[in-house]
């Protein structure tokens, strides 16, 4: 058996198209689209590299991507004020904190100074507990991604075993909530399930196995159940070439599906984030 494999690419580009027809239409209506601030601190090339392959995708769309470069040596006070500006500029619907930051930067502090309707990263403290309550619509990207190319492949999630490895705020805490709310049974692992030798066993009964770990190779493919759904978010570089979290070539054989890496989930996180961008917009004007 060889799996079915979840191509991000072709869901990107679905994605890309419904996207820039809503917001073509939008503008057509309003005389008006989305703008979003994305800022840079310092001169980190990954940083730089990210935004300018955002700002690529956001206009693709007929989004108005802004940037603000902030030098490194920027203080937390100033680096405030600027959100605090942003905040209440009418003509901004989004902002975004690129990272990484320099040390004497907290994102954490930061992205909670931005107002929940603009934080289009969905980790600000009130739209994560609007996440809790399955009410908010500016979901974290990455996992918003996972599940969209679940739905994609028309997976069905209601009372399936779900395991997910990785406990991370942007990714495995966040899928755990909305996977709940699709009515999956789900398991949160991590390092110290591992530790305790209980991994494997858990990933055993797994129906959908999404693994986010940061380890290249790490999941195997004698670990799988036969036929089960493999989401790899795990973005690693190994001889300079990207490779996931999941051990591909052993995965692929016993899978039923599987995201590859490159072109699985992290195309599609670029166009969620757009998709927030939008969102953003949509409730300011449109609400
Ligand atoms: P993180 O570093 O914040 O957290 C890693 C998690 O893995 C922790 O919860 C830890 O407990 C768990 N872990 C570590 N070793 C383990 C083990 N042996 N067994 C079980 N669990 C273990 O991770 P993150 O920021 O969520 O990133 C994870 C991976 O996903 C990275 O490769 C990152 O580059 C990638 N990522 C991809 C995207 C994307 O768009 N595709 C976005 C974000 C992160």
């Amino acid at each position: 058996m060889s799996a079915q494999l979840l191509d991000g690419k072709v869901l990107t580009e679905v994605l890309k198209e419904n996207l820039k027809k809503e917001i073509g239409d939008i503008k057509s209506r309003q005389g008006k689209g989305p703008v979003v601030v994305s800022i840079l601190t310092g001169e980190d090339p990954s940083a730089i590299s990210y935004a300018n392959s955002q700002k690529k995708i956001a206009e693709a769309v007929g989004i108005d991507y802004r940037l603000k470069n902030l030098p490194a040596s920027v203080s937390q006070d100033e680096f405030k004020r600027l959100i605090h500006e942003l905040n209440c500029d009418q003509a901004v619907h989004a902002i975004l904190i690129n990272k990484p930051l320099p040390p004497h930067i907290e994102y954490s502090v930061l992205v909670n100074n931005i107002s929940d309707v603009k934080d289009v990263e969905g980790l600000n403290l009130i739209n994560i507990g609007k996440l809790f309550f399955g009410k908010t619509k500016l979901v974290p990207c990455t996992a918003a991604a996972v599940m969209e190319h679940l739905r994609f492949a028309k997976i069905s999630l209601r009372g399936k075993e779900v395991v997910i490895i990785g406990r991370s705020e942007i990714v495995g805490k966040p899928l755990m909530l909305l996977l709940l709310a699709e009515n999956a049974t789900v398991t949160v692992c991590h390092s110290a399930t591992d530790a305790a030798g209980k991994l494997v066993e858990h990933v055993r009964r797994a129906d959908v196995v999404i693994v986010a770990i940061g380890q290249a190779g790490f999941l195997k493919g004698d670990w799988v159940k036969p036929g089960a759904v493999v989401v790899d978010v795990g973005i690693n570089r190994v001889d300079g070439k990207i490779v996931g979290d999941a051990d591909y070539e052993s995965v692929l054989k016993v899978a039923g599906a599987i995201t590859p890496v490159p072109g699985g989930v992290g195309p599609v996180t670029s166009i969620m984030l757009m998709k927030n961008v939008l969102e953003a917009f949509k409730q300011k004007i449109l609400n």
